[in-house]
């Protein structure tokens, strides 16, 4: 049965950070392991009977999927509908990027008379970019699901392009962007296949004072260390986990530093870890 399935997975076989091959298999689910209508919000194989495992490297312990879906069969894992049109006033009153936002005021500061350029990946509608906008940001958003782009358009949301950190340079090139200030991704780094080539493209786009935004799942947290195998946010979606020494060494080898590191306690023991960081001022 699990053999069904399996064309849609490939090997990654090497550490995206460091790359070793050397790794430990740190958690391993058998087809089915999970009932598929028990998981209505992520199904954690895409619904495809297939296995999945979770690695940690041996020499920098990153944690990783692997095998992984393949590029091309991503879109199984992501079937969640997607809204035709959003009330954008509601959408703004009911945001939850409280936190998100105080961290970036209190460690972003830029120089009053400019209007800072910032950059939200994988900005499904513009909600972020929306926010950041009425707080004095020059803000777009950037997002590769095109029904998302065309409810955001047809909303009333702002600057929300077409794209991913793939064809970052075609995007920047047509929105006329030369240089991104503020670079905020939610929830997007832990579903990417090469976050390391991907914030190396990012930084391109930077300069010395700028400033990235990462949230992520922490897989340093209480939560997993309690649940470990049944942690909520271990699916198929989720390629790489994260924890604060890793997302650290994740910047460090991009040649930034870490101004602050926000751990917030959340229900579903979720913490969320928050890394701003900044390009050494030389
Ligand atoms: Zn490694």
């Amino acid at each position: 049965m699990e053999n069904e399935s399996i064309q849609f997975q490939e090997k990654v076989g090497q550490c995206n950070f460091c790359g070793s091959t050397d790794a430990k298999l740190l958690h391993h689910y058998p087809a089915g392991f999970y009932s598929h209508k028990g998981y209505v919000t992520y199904p954690w194989d895409g619904r495809q009977n297939v296995s999945l495992s979770i690695l940690q490297c041996g020499k920098c312990n990153l944690v990783y999927q692997d095998p992984r879906f393949r590029p091309e069969h991503l879109g199984l894992l992501y079937t969640d509908g997607v809204e035709k049109q959003i009330d954008l006033e509601k959408a703004v009153r009911g945001h939850k990027f409280g936190p998100l936002l105080q961290l970036i005021k209190e460690n972003c500061h830029f120089s009053a008379d400019t209007r800072p350029i910032s950059l939200d990946i994988g900005t499904r509608y513009g909600l972020l970019p929306e926010v950041l906008r009425r707080n004095g940001y020059d803000s777009h958003g950037i997002e590769f699901n095109p029904l998302c782009v065309e409810a955001a358009k047809l909303s009333g949301f702002k600057n929300v392009h077409h794209g991913t950190i793939d064809n970052l340079d075609v995007v920047m090139e047509s929105a006329g962007i030369k240089r991104i200030q503020l670079v905020t991704m939610t929830d997007v780094i832990e579903h990417l296949l090469d976050p390391l080539g991907d914030l190396a493209k990012l930084a391109a786009y930077q300069k010395k004072g700028d400033f990235m935004v990462i949230q992520t799942v922490d897989i340093g947290s209480v939560g997993y260390k309690i649940f470990r195998s049944w942690w909520y946010h271990i699916h198929a979606q989720h390629t790489y986990y994260f924890d604060e020494k890793t997302m650290k060494a994740y910047f460090a080898k991009i040649g930034y530093e870490i101004d602050a590191v926000l751990k917030v306690g959340k229900m579903n023991n979720l913490t969320i870890l928050q890394a701003s960081t900044k390009i050494p001022a030389t």
